[in-house]
């Protein structure tokens, strides 16, 4: 009993005891997790700059803990999950992890920035799934957040976000001037990450506009500010893209000791997407530089493989499969590229809603899967195949048509001069540029403007490829699939370099535009699709023309340019004269007749190859004015 009553006494104290402390213990622990949370938030951050795992492992501790933290607490926690998400590319889990945060957001007292990081993030979940609308509206959201709440970084990155997606759906300018807007917003912070990313945009845009010089400057900025910040992947990212400006301008040595710097640096934890990036553009340029070496490219891209079974994207895929196919098409395993094909087609299938430009990049495999009939002997099958070209291309232009590059050109061209030259020189950057445009008149730029537009969508591939990751720019194929002529990207890049060789050595040079007469009425009494046979047997007709050293591509539409060095009006004359001949004489069964007229121009005092291209066009009008197939120069 005593005992009893002893020990009884001895639990009363106990409870007394553990009544009076365990409030105290509790409160202590909750103090001790809230104050903890926020540094290793702040550590999170630091690491995820360079480890993405082991920064994804420390924040995750905290995953059954929530209920203990702040709702501000909470909110961090979500954003900085999403953003490691989104750095491994995980867009869809990036999706809902934000999602969670942005219910939570609800409970906030009063607005906070972080719904508006939250919202950008969002944004950019959806971006890099290809839902652009759906983005422009999430960054829309949080840019109104930021303002409201006059936050300049925020703001920046908001018009940022706005202007990368701008040019994915072809606004250019739009993108200039919001990009710009950004720069000057972020030149006011000492923000090095946002520096970088608005460096990087506008060297997108830049590269976008054919403007190499100018956008390696601005790549080369971002990779500095990256550096800075201690970024390495965002550098790495700058790196990627200095080198696909050189793939784009065919220097594809440099391409590849840019692409040795990065993969040197990269770490275990380079995200698996960036591998893929690295490893298949290094694969292109081995084969598309001069001593093409096709061995190693395949070796190359079979290291991209490897990465490629990690990577949400079906865009990685599709790519893949079409180097895979261009590769072993150049070491002659034809039955092998069959399979490549295969694959691209299966692909394809099972997803109907690819935009249309991605179809356009399918048109070129399938040009490729002829030409393996061809080189089998198949010739039956080639045939067949190539026909299926022609009726693809034309359910291409079907759809393609309210964006076609007619109209883009009317578009254009409809707006004042003095506006476009306001968006110019609003543009503080574009002062500075390499090219002597204060010299330029009006005009001149008007010209320029339409030019730099036209060129954009003959981009159309890469302007998907844009869309892939982080708004990485991708190779460009040089080739027009519908005509198999240079596209115009390759021709005006080759006619570039043919005018400055030809403006050092004060030698001549001749350009002829092409253009096919009456082309609506072919298409409007016997459709697209013989328009398209029509198109590719003028190329063929006047690309037998031409000597080797001779550039010749498609301009746009059913225009054609010839850039002839070494050449003088007179046999330039000639050669165009051959030319309208030719297609004037050629049996045109299926249509009746085709002609085409010719505008010429020589060098003369040009101050670039815009000038002399003008020249040529005045001439294609001059022989429109009289009367068609003519040549004028
Ligand atoms: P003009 O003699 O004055 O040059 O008259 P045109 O009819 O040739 O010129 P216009 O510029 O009015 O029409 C060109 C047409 O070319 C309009 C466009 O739909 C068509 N076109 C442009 N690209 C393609 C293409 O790739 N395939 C087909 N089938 N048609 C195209
Ligand atoms: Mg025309
Ligand atoms: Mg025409």
């Amino acid at each position: 009993m005593c005992f009893a009553k002893k020990n009884y006494q001895a639990i009363q104290i106990f409870i007394i005891v553990a009544c009076l402390l365990l409030p105290m213990l509790s409160v202590a622990q909750e103090t001790i997790d809230l104050k903890e949370f926020n540094l290793v938030a702040e550590e999170v951050k630091e690491l995820k700059k360079s480890d993405l795992v082991g920064s994804l492992k420390k924040l995750t501790v905290y995953e059954n803990l929530l209920d203990a933290l702040t709702v501000e607490q909470n909110l961090l926690y979500f954003k900085l999950l999403t953003e490691i998400y989104l750095e491994q590319n995980k867009y869809g889990i990036a999706k809902k992890t934000v999602d969670k945060g942005l219910s939570i957001a609800k409970r906030l007292a009063s607005p906070s920035i972080i719904i508006s990081e939250l919202l950008y993030l969002k944004g950019f979940a959806y971006e890099s799934l290809g839902d652009i609308s759906q983005a422009t509206k999430e960054y829309k959201n949080g840019l109104e957040v930021a303002e409201s709440l006059h936050n300049k970084i925020q703001v920046a990155t908001g018009l940022i976000n706005l202007g990368a997606i701008s040019y994915l759906t072809d606004d250019l300018k739009r993108s200039l001037v919001l990009l710009n807007d950004a720069y000057n917003i972020a030149g006011q912070t000492d923000d090095e990450e946002l520096k970088g990313t608005v460096n990087t945009e506008l060297g997108i845009v830049y590269s976008y506009l054919l403007q190499d010089e100018q956008s390696m400057a601005y790549y080369q900025q971002s990779y500095v500010h990256f550096k800075k910040a201690g970024m390495l992947l965002a550098a790495h990212n700058s790196l990627n893209n200095i080198a696909t400006n050189y793939i784009n301008n065919e220097n594809y040595q440099q391409a590849i000791a840019v692409f040795e710097t990065i993969i040197e640096e990269s770490n275990k934890d380079t995200p698996t997407d960036n591998m893929f990036t690295l490893y298949s553009g290094m694969s292109w340029a081995h084969l598309a530089k001069s001593d093409s070496n096709p061995d190693l490219a395949y070796q190359y891209l079979l290291m991209a493989k490897k990465y490629l079974q990690f990577t949400e994207k079906l865009d990685f895929r599709l790519q893949f499969y079409f180097d895979e196919a261009n590769v072993l098409y150049d070491l002659e395993r034809f039955d092998e590229v069959l399979i490549s094909i295969v694959h691209i087609e299966k692909i394809l299938a099972n997803h109907q809603d690819m935009p249309m430009v991605k179809k356009e990049g399918y048109v070129s495999i399938i040009n490729l899967k002829a030409a393996v009939f061809h080189k089998k002997g198949q010739f039956q099958q080639a045939y067949e195949t190539k026909s299926r070209v022609i009726t693809l291309t034309d359910k291409l232009y079907e759809k393609e048509d309210d964006r076609s590059i007619t109209q883009v050109r009317l578009r254009l061209e409809a707006e004042k001069a003095d506006k476009q030259s306001k968006v110019l020189h609003s543009q503080k950057v574009l002062h500075e540029a390499s090219l002597n445009k204060v010299t330029l008149e009006n005009e001149e730029q008007r010209l320029y403007l339409i030019i730099s537009a036209l060129v954009a969508l003959a981009f159309a591939w890469v302007l998907v490829k844009l869309v892939q990751s982080q708004h990485k720019l991708k190779i460009a194929s040089s080739i027009d699939p519908l005509t198999g002529a240079a596209n115009r990207r390759s021709l005006m890049i080759k006619s570039q370099d043919a005018f400055k060789l030809a403006k050092s050595k004060q030698s001549d040079l001749s350009i002829l535009m092409i253009d096919i007469d009456h082309f609506k009425n072919i298409n409007d009494s016997s459709g697209h699709s013989i328009g398209d046979k029509v198109l590719a047997n003028v190329a063929l007709l006047s690309a037998n023309m031409m000597r080797k050293s001779d550039v010749f591509g498609r301009f746009g539409g059913e225009e054609f340019m010839v850039c002839l060095p070494k050449t003088t009006m007179k046999s330039a004359m000639e050669i165009g004269e051959r030319i309208r001949l030719s297609i004037h004489e050629y049996p045109w069964d299926y249509v009746g007749s085709v002609s085409v007229s010719v505008g010429i121009a020589s060098l003369e005092n040009d101050i670039n190859l815009l000038s002399l291209i003008k020249r040529a066009d005045e001439q294609l009008h001059q022989a429109k004015a009289s009367g068609r197939n003519k040549v004028c120069g």
